[in-house]
């Protein structure tokens, strides 16, 4: 996409879905700054920014019938309203109000004076939150709320409540207000329509305009079926979005393909070699793929490779044997983490197995001189082994001679980011060959849909004597026994995570969650050492206690998801998951991965 600037110098006799947003009212230089963060640029950028889910504000929920993990509104009468002490020095505020069906306590960590003046006896209030258990009683943290004056007297919305993706300084109301502009005055024109017509007439598909429309403001009784994906204005647009993604995947490759790389060989001794100080052998599936590997390699086509193995399958080692094809012919590789603590942890494993000085870790944390040394070394091939996160992609890092591009946890990264690094090594007509590594367990025919411009490779076994984790959902109800079932395993000098999931579009409230569940933790099971990461943590508090836990000094690690990749402490055999029902399936699957890297039996409890 081009910069803003380059669109605001066409005219403006453009139709108005590819007008600049700046067209809109209440949309400057510098919130369209901010909307270039959400990928808007133009009017069509607007209507294409599609909910991520949708509220049910049309109707108001009895407090007796709310489920754990509703989001609803509700309605009641405050019958008293405390500030409480719990937890280390967090205060909250806690209103108590019921409905006549049933009670529940709204809890605020942040209030001022009047809100808490606003919030006292006898004020009915209409709230909109989500309602979860917490020791038996049921609670909305930090809803909306506004005060009633007569029952009955506000009206509900006639149609479902869209919430977008948003970003730092771009709130929901801003959204919402500049997609209902966008929506008036198209009102009545059809926008363009990208699918051919005998394609829209064989799959009865409705028309971009019709569907664009219902996605932002749907009925309230399309609602089950937008939650499942099947709405008929969600398909069109999904395969809409699937063809696109399939087209330009294809034509990437075919162009790629076209494109000359380097043939490297890896001479059987030094591969043997290799093999030999590992200190294990490598299983049938991993040599499988090495063989797939190296074979790409030797070509003079660019290999385009996805490695998917389940976590812990050793993929790492499997792309050192591509890396060492790279190095023995004395040229770079450049491996990639989506996050600093897996990128360090990658660089402690090439730098085992290759020499410290072969390798250098390239992250944002370097700075000034340090940073300026690295990218000499890496600008003069002195270091063939180049590790780091995104750090890599900026314009100053430059190789000399790079001819294999590794990326780790493929999900991470999206396919801009894979052909910025690749550019990199695209000089004098020489492409790097590519090798992405993914453990998301996705089925081959999907492979092949979502990453149509790759070959693909699976290492379909463990190494041996891994058991399978063991995993049970567990009911708040029980906590007590999954606490006594974590006091048993550190008391036999085992390690667990403790995971506090994401409270939704609130990094904030996540963090401040996992902080309390910390100190929660270590009032119940004193004897533990508990440490705690989470995304508000530097990057150098995060890998210290990351560090203590590896070396064992650590017995119990409270974490948000930023564990979610990498983290390998094979000591570590029991998760607890925390409102799991939070994550996705291929989440859920990364984040056990952090356990059953060892020999024992391990064990996840959602
Ligand atoms: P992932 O596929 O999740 O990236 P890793 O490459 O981090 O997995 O490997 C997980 C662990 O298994 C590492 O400690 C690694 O050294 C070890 N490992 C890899 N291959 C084997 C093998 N063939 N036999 C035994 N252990 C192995
Ligand atoms: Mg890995």
């Amino acid at each position: 996409m081009s910069s803003s600037a380059s669109i605001q110098n066409r005219p403006t006799t453009e139709p108005f879905e590819y007008q600049s947003v700046e067209v809109l009212k209440g949309v400057g230089p510098a919130v369209a700054a901010k909307l270039e963060k959400l990928d808007i640029y133009r009017i069509q950028d607007v209507l294409f920014h599609l909910p991520l889910r949708y509220e049910d504000r049309t109707r108001v929920v009895s407090i007796g019938s709310l489920r754990h993990g509703q989001h609803a509104v509700i309605e009641g009468v405050i019958d008293h309203a405390e500030v409480s002490f719990g937890g280390r020095r967090r205060r909250s505020l806690l209103v108590h109000v019921s409905d006549g069906t049933g009670a529940i306590i709204l809890r605020f960590f942040y209030f001022n004076k009047s809100q808490q003046a606003n919030l006292s006896k006898g004020v009915r209030v209409r709230c909109y939150g989500e309602a979860r258990f917490n020791n038996r009683r049921l609670e909305m943290v930090h809803p909306e709320y506004r005060r009633i004056f007569d029952a009955g007297s506000v009206t509900v919305e006639d149609t479902l409540t869209p919430v977008y993706p948003k970003t730092e300084g771009v709130h929901q109301a801003m959204l919402r207000n500049l997609v209902d502009q966008v929506l008036q005055r198209i009102d009545g024109e059809k926008l363009d329509e990208y699918l051919p017509q005998d394609i829209l007439h064989d799959h009865s598909f409705m028309e971009l305009s019709q569907a664009i429309k219902i996605l932002h403001h749907p009925a309230p009784d399309a609602l089950p079926l937008l939650e499942q994906c099947k709405h008929p204005a969600q398909q069109r647009m999904i395969f809409e979005e699937l063809l696109a993604h399939q087209l330009s995947l294809l034509s990437v490759r075919q162009r790629i393909k076209k494109e000359q790389a380097q043939a490297l060989s890896l001479p059987q001794e030094q591969s043997n070699a290799f093999r030999q100080q590992l200190g294990f052998e490598l299983t049938a599936a991993q040599q499988r793929v090495i063989g797939e590997i190296l074979y790409d390699m030797s070509q003079l086509s660019a290999m385009m490779r996805l490695l998917q193995g389940d976590v812990g399958s050793g993929k790492t080692v499997v792309a050192a044997f591509a890396a060492l094809a790279a190095i023995v012919n004395q040229q770079q590789v450049a491996i990639m983490a989506p996050t600093e603590i897996l990128a360090e942890q990658l660089y402690n494993n090439f730098s085992n197995w290759f020499s410290a000085d072969a390798c250098v870790l390239l992250t944002g944390k370097d700075k000034g001189k340090a940073r300026k040394a690295k990218l000499k070394s890496i600008a003069d091939a002195e270091t063939l082994v180049v590790i780091g996160t995104h750090a890599l992609f900026q314009a100053d890092v430059v190789f000399k001679q790079l001819v294999l591009v590794v990326v780790d946890e493929q999900h991470r990264f999206g396919v801009h980011q894979r052909l910025a690094l690749k550019q990199k090594g695209s000089f004098n007509g020489v492409t790097p060959h590519q090798l992405i590594m993914t453990a998301t367990p996705i089925p081959r025919s999907l492979a092949m849909t979502a990453y149509a411009d790759l070959d693909y490779s699976v290492i379909d076994a463990l190494p041996q004597g891994r058991k399978p984790v063991a995993t049970v959902v567990v009911s708040e109800a029980r906590r007590q026994e999954v606490l006594d079932r974590v006091a048993n395993a550190c008391a036999s000098g085992e390690q667990a995570y403790w995971v506090c999931t994401l409270v939704e579009e609130s990094e904030l409230l996540q963090c401040q969650a996992a902080e309390e569940t910390a100190s929660a933790l270590q009032q119940a099971l004193p004897d533990l050492r508990i440490g705690l990461v989470h995304g508000r943590m530097s990057q150098q508090q995060k890998n210290t206690a990351v560090e203590h836990f590896k070396q064992g000094d650590i017995d119990l690690l409270v974490a948000t998801t930023v564990i979610e990749v990498g983290v390998d402490v094979p000591n570590a055999s029991l998760m607890v998951i925390e409102n799991a029902e939070r994550l996705g399936l291929a989440q859920l699957h990364q984040l056990r991965g952090r356990v059953g890297r060892g020999n024992k039996q391990s064990n996840c409890v959602l």
